[in-house]
């Protein structure tokens, strides 16, 4: 059974189409691509896919399970992750203590008992941040952290939850090059060691076609191509849109 899927969906703002009729699915373990230029509708499909954002017309189902209108919180819980900027509200704790806090949260959504966070067992979340190469950095304030950094912290408090479809929204926006392919690297071996779907949005096309195992493209609130990424680098109407060609 597909992870995800999106049923014909549709949002507007005011007079703006943003997204007209928009279906696709996320499969367990993938890394599915969500692609086009600025403005074509990628973040308000985000949005409707988490809860952000209501869609005027159309169904999103998670595992079989019609989660269309539900919150943020709610679509959360059962286990959509959201990549998300640590530093706005957690900057001066450290890059250990918001992992225990985002394991915390997820062992009480499972009906666990609160647990000061400095009684909690340390050895899960050094297990996670060791995982993500980031042993070094556990005892540091995430308001001190390189960007690199914080954005492998923003992949353990997300994976924390132990989330079934990871949504990542640019996630490499701001990032130099090497930067980039190493959180998509690592980003692709969690997703295929954990059976996670991961379905991200991405500017830079060499890190789409090398981690992507699948690409979808998005022009002006329409799908004009979806396939394997060879597939979609060849399409004409894909190198009409990006190139002008
Ligand atoms: P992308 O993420 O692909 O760049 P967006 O989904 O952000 O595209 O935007 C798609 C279109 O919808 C754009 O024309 C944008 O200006 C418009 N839009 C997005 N969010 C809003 C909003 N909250 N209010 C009004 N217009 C919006
Ligand atoms: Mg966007």
């Amino acid at each position: 059974m597909a992870t995800l899927e999106a049923e014909a969906l549709r949002k507007s703002f005011g007079g703006i189409e943003a997204v007209r009729g928009v279906s696709f699915a996320v499969q367990p373990g993938e890394m599915l691509a969500l692609i086009g230029p600025n403005g074509a509708g990628k973040s308000t499909c985000f949005n409707m896919l988490n809860g952000q954002l209501r869609p005027d017309a159309g169904r999103v189902r998670l595992a079989g399970r019609d989660i269309t209108g539900l919150a943020p919180r709610q679509v959360w819980r059962l286990g959509v992750g959201r990549t998300f900027q640590v530093t706005a509200t957690f900057g001066s704790m450290t890059v250990l203590e918001n992992v225990q806090m985002a394991l915390l949260s997820h062992h009480r959504r499972l009906g666990g008992l609160w647990t000061p966070v400095r009684r909690m067992d340390r050895a899960p979340a050094e297990a996670l941040l060791a995982r993500l190469g980031m042993a070094e950095q556990a005892g540091r304030p995430c308001g001190i952290l390189a960007y690199g950094d914080l954005k492998r912290v923003e992949l353990a408090v997300a994976l924390a939850n132990d989330p079934r479809l990871l949504l990542m929204d640019e996630p490499t926006a701001g990032m130099a090059p090497p930067e980039r392919a190493a959180l998509m690297a690592l980003t692709a071996s969690l997703a295929r060691e954990r059976n996670i779907a991961v379905l991200f949005t991405e500017h830079d096309m060499d890190v789409v076609f090398s981690h992507a195992s699948r690409v979808l493209v998005l022009d002006r609130g329409t799908l004009i191509a979806e396939g394997a990424p060879a597939e979609v680098r060849a399409n004409p109407r894909v190198r009409q849109v990006y190139l002008g060609s």
